[in-house]
């Protein structure tokens, strides 16, 4: 129905912490409405970090090696909110439930992602049975209800792509229809994972499956490099290109370049749409 000169086109951003959602929300919802885009947001409903995992993620990532090219929390929150989430830790998508109710009136997906705190999911999920992740999900889903949004839930996002068989497990007894759990640039195609459909990412910053603006800003692009390496990956994923971001980050000091580069991809006939829509054949 539509006309559409690229194929399918979807971008993802993960809700991690409170000035995800607080700050880069809002204005990712102007930048959708300026292009035409609709987004994806897979929403923390609990807490950003897990003090007891915190030393163990330190570890983890000092074992990545140094070709991990990222941006550490502290350098991308900024001091003062690296110290307020550490220290206050509050409950994300609860907090700031009118932010996400605002994102899903516009017409955007509101997916989920993880349960009751995004740093412990990371750092421990795989080995949780099959009571303790209803029970957390369970949650997040009670938190998203009261937050106003009660239907069309159906996609789910692991926290730093950790999964199990048993979430799948969970995620199909309740009624979720896709994951998004996979990144790799050699995914084209919308797949089964599980018994769920899978949507991948392919467009973000490798090794390690980080956010693509993020990584891109970590081997010292500009906004020119940026642009022609989207541009490039988008020709490259013709058929699926997915891409994924945090929105505290570009969401707020990258919410031009992100603007450039919906403008772009939207230029070349490829509009966003939403994982749901692509999960479902629609998109
Ligand atoms: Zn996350």
């Amino acid at each position: 129905m539509t006309i559409r000169m690229g194929g399918i086109f979807g971008f993802r951003f993960d809700i991690d912490s409170e000035k995800c959602l607080r700050d880069g929300v809002p204005n990712i919802i102007r930048i959708g409405r300026k292009t035409g885009a609709r987004f994806t947001f897979f929403a923390s409903m609990g807490r950003a970090v897990s003090i007891p995992h915190m030393f163990m993620n330190s570890r983890t990532r000092e074992g990545a090696g140094p070709d991990v090219k990222r941006l550490s929390a502290l350098q991308k929150l900024g001091p003062l909110d690296f110290f307020k989430t550490a220290v206050f830790n509050p409950l994300i998508g609860a907090r700031y439930a009118g932010i996400l109710r605002e994102a899903w009136e516009a017409g955007h997906e509101i997916a989920l992602h993880g349960g009751k705190n995004h740093g412990s999911w990371a750092a421990a999920m795989p080995g949780w049975d099959r009571a303790r992740i209803e029970n957390e999900i369970d949650w997040a889903m009670d938190r998203l209800a009261r937050a106003g949004i009660d239907g069309g839930i159906t996609g789910f996002a692991s926290p730093c792509w950790r999964d199990s068989p048993a979430l799948y497990e969970v995620l199909r007894a309740r009624g979720f229809k896709y994951t998004s759990n996979v990144a790799s640039e050699s995914e084209d195609a919308v797949s089964l994972l599980h018994n769920l459909v899978s949507v991948p990412v392919n467009i973000c910053g490798q090794p390690g499956r980080v956010a693509y603006i993020e990584h891109k800003r970590a081997q010292d692009m500009n906004d020119p490099e940026v642009l022609a390496d989207f541009e490039m990956n988008l020709e490259k994923h013709a058929a699926l290109a997915v891409a994924f971001e945090h929105p505290y980050y570009a969401g707020t000091r990258e919410s031009g370049l992100l603007e450039k580069l919906l403008q772009k991809a939207a230029d070349s006939g490829r509009r966003a749409v939403t994982l749901r829509e692509i999960a479902s054949g629609s998109g």
